[in-house]
This record gives C-alpha cells, sequence and structure tokens, in this order.
C-alpha cells in the first residue's frame, strides 16, 4: 500500500489509533493531534494513545480529551490497538521508542504507517511517509494532507494549533538549522486560519512551575561541567536533585540546550538518572553531529539533537562518557 492507496481506504470509517513516541514532546502530540482533528472530520473512530504521560504545557493542547495514557488506562489501550484497522506511528522510526507499547504494537495486525523525520530507521512498518530532511513530523503531516492529498477544505484552527506547535518546538522557536523557506510557508499558512501563533509561545514555554525554574537554576549552578578543550559542556542531573524539585514530565526539556549557548561550546550533552537508568540527551551544532555519538549509549536521533540510555550508574555512565569524549578528534 502506499499513501494514495491509503488516502483512499480512509474513504470509509475506520478504528484508527495514532502513537506518538514515549515521553512525547511538542512535535510528537502536535502531529499526533493534527492528524486526529484531520481524521475525524472524515468520521472515523480515533484515540491517540501515549505510551507514557506528556508534560502539563502540552496539556492545552486542542483535542487532549482523546488522548488516552498508556500507564493509566492499559486494559482499554491494549484493546484499541488490538482492533485497530490502522495505527498511524508519529515521530519514531524505531518500536523500542514506544516501550512499554513495543510489543503491542509489534503484535497488532492493524496497517502500520510511520511517518517521521529521524535518521536509522528500525522498519516495523507497512507504509512509510519519511523524510529525515524535514523540521518535524508536525512538517511532514502538513505536507502529507495538504501538499499530497490536497485535502485543503479540512485545515481547521484545532489542526493549525497542533502542526504549529510541533513545528515551532522542533526548531527551536524557528531558528535551528531545519527552518527551511518551506517550513515558513507552511507555518504562514497555518496562521491564516486566524491561530495567535504568539498565545501558543506562550504557552508552551511561559507556563514554567516555580519547581521547574529552580531545577532549571540549581542544574545551572551545581550540575554543569565544562571540557572547554573538547568544546563540550554537560550537565550530570543526580536523581535526588529531581525528587527535590518534584519533577514532572518535560520539567528538564531544554536544560541540555543551556550548555550549548556558552560561547566556543559545540557539544551538549545531559545525563539524567532515572529509575532503572541514565537517560542521556546530546545536542551539537557548527558541524558537531551527535548521533553516531548517541549509539555508544544505545541511542541515536538527529544530527544535531540525539539521545540514549545508559544502565551504569551515573558516576559510571559521567566516566564512560568522558572517556568517549577524549577519544573524539
Ligand atoms: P531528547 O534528548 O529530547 O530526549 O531527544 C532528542 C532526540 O533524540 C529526539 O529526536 C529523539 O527522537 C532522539 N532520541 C532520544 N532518545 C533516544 C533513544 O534512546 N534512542 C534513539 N534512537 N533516539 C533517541
Ligand atoms: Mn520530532
Amino acid at each position: 500500500m502506499d499513501i494514495h492507496t491509503l488516502r483512499k481506504a480512509l474513504d470509509t470509517p475506520r478504528k484508527i489509533v495514532i502513537i506518538p513516541h514515549l515521553k512525547p514532546d511538542g512535535d510528537a502530540m502536535g502531529s499526533s493531534l493534527g492528524l486526529y482533528h484531520f481524521l475525524i472530520q472524515l468520521n472515523h473512530l480515533v484515540t491517540v494513545i501515549t505510551p507514557t504521560d506528556y508534560p502539563a504545557f502540552l496539556k492545552w493542547m486542542p483535542g487532549k480529551k482523546t488522548v488516552e495514557i498508556y500507564p493509566f488506562k492499559k486494559p482499554k489501550c491494549e484493546r484499541l490497538i488490538r482492533d485497530a484497522e490502522f495505527i498511524f506511528c508519529l515521530d519514531f522510526n524505531d518500536i523500542s521508542r514506544i516501550e512499554p507499547l513495543d510489543k503491542i504494537v509489534g503484535d497488532a495486525t492493524g496497517t502500520k504507517i510511520m511517518i517521521d523525520h529521524h535518521t536509522n530507521p528500525v522498519p516495523f512498518e507497512d507504509i512509510q511517509y519519511c523524510d529525515v530532511t524535514a523540521s518535524s513530523t508536525c512538517e511532514l503531516i502538513f505536507r502529507l494532507l495538504f501538499d499530497e492529498w490536497k485535502e485543503e477544505k479540512y485545515m481547521n484552527q484545532d489542526i493549525a494549533a497542533c502542526l504549529y506547535t510541533g513545528i515551532m518546538t522542533d526548531t527551536g522557536s524557528f531558528r535551528f538549522n531545519s527552518t527551511t523557506p518551506d517550513v515558513h510557508r507552511i507555518a504562514s499558512r497555518l496562521m491564516e486560519t486566524g491561530i495567535a501563533a504568539h498565545t501558543i509561545h506562550e504557552k508552551v514555554y511561559d507556563n514554567f512551575s516555580e519547581n521547574r525554574l529552580k531545577l532549571l537554576g540549581y542544574c545551572l549552578l551545581n550540575c554543569l561541567r565544562v571540557v572547554p578543550e573538547k568544546q563540550a559542556a554537560y550537565f550530570v542531573i543526580p536523581k535526588w536533585v529531581t525528587e527535590e524539585y518534584s519533577m514532572e514530565a518535560g520539567d528538564t526539556e531544554g536544560i541540555v540546550n543551556y550548555a550549548l549557548s556558552i560561547k566556543g561550546i559545540r557539544f551538549a550533552t545531559l545525563m539524567l538518572e532515572d529509575e532503572d537508568r541514565v537517560k542521556l540527551s546530546f545536542r551539537g551544532k557548527e558541524g558537531y553531529v551527535v548521533n553516531v555519538f548517541a549509539r555508544n549509549f544505545q541511542g541515536g536521533g538527529h544530527i544535531y539533537a540525539s539521545g540514549g540510555k545508559s544502565f551504569l550508574s551515573l558516576a559510571e555512565t559521567e566516566q564512560k562518557f568522558l572517556t568517549l569524549l577524549h577519544q573524539t578528534e
């Protein structure tokens, strides 16, 4: 099946689930809900299922009532996935990125459609609509619905607000080098629906809890280390710190970027001690490719934004990181 046959299949009402990656970000939620607002206009039965909870600063998005968070509604979500005729897999290209739903989705019989912009796919899908040069999965949803399928008559403010959110967050508010003229064309078309783009920015970025800001302050002061000779800087955040500041989903998002804002730094890392693992985030710029480095930590991602994990202790993870860092050119 290709995307045009898929469109024909969607002429008949279907049972559909949409699944973003775990710990969904603005692009994962924006693309899922943007697609949701299109599909419900075609009279499909659609549910967005997230593998884990998602940040409070995204919970204003239109359609949030349709979102089922798997850990809170396991039997219902499992039934919906089992019964689904179509399973849209958004903003990931490796089924391990939807843990703990990986096995359930892997075993499901519905047609799986992967829409994504990450490198190094580990194929599991039946249909794919992927482009690693795209700024975001939201950009790809726009291109699929409005450029390929020409569904202009279904454009509305709900779709626009969701897609705008993901494009804005994945481009760092239109400043990363993924911000092409086409990104601005799409943003412009979305704004023409009458959505207040500046309000979306405020809802996402001026929505910190007091604890989140204090957590950031603590990390900047106490958890940041700089390795000038490697043009690198990194955060090491022990679990007790995030507990002390009652961390919620999404609270550490963006902290890694502060390391990259230091003059002369081209490689930034964040090591966050979690329940059973250390979660790593990598960011690069000016030719410092990070997704290859991320493979040392069972990870991957984009050239300049990647992630990974380590099952060593936090101190051992830092040591491993430093050893690898000193081996780089
Ligand atoms: P973040 O640092 O925000 O968690 O992730 C940055 C980017 O790296 C995201 O685009 C995400 O898809 C990718 N990424 C994060 N963690 C992993 C991982 O464990 N494996 C892979 N393959 N990619 C990851
Ligand atoms: Mn994305």
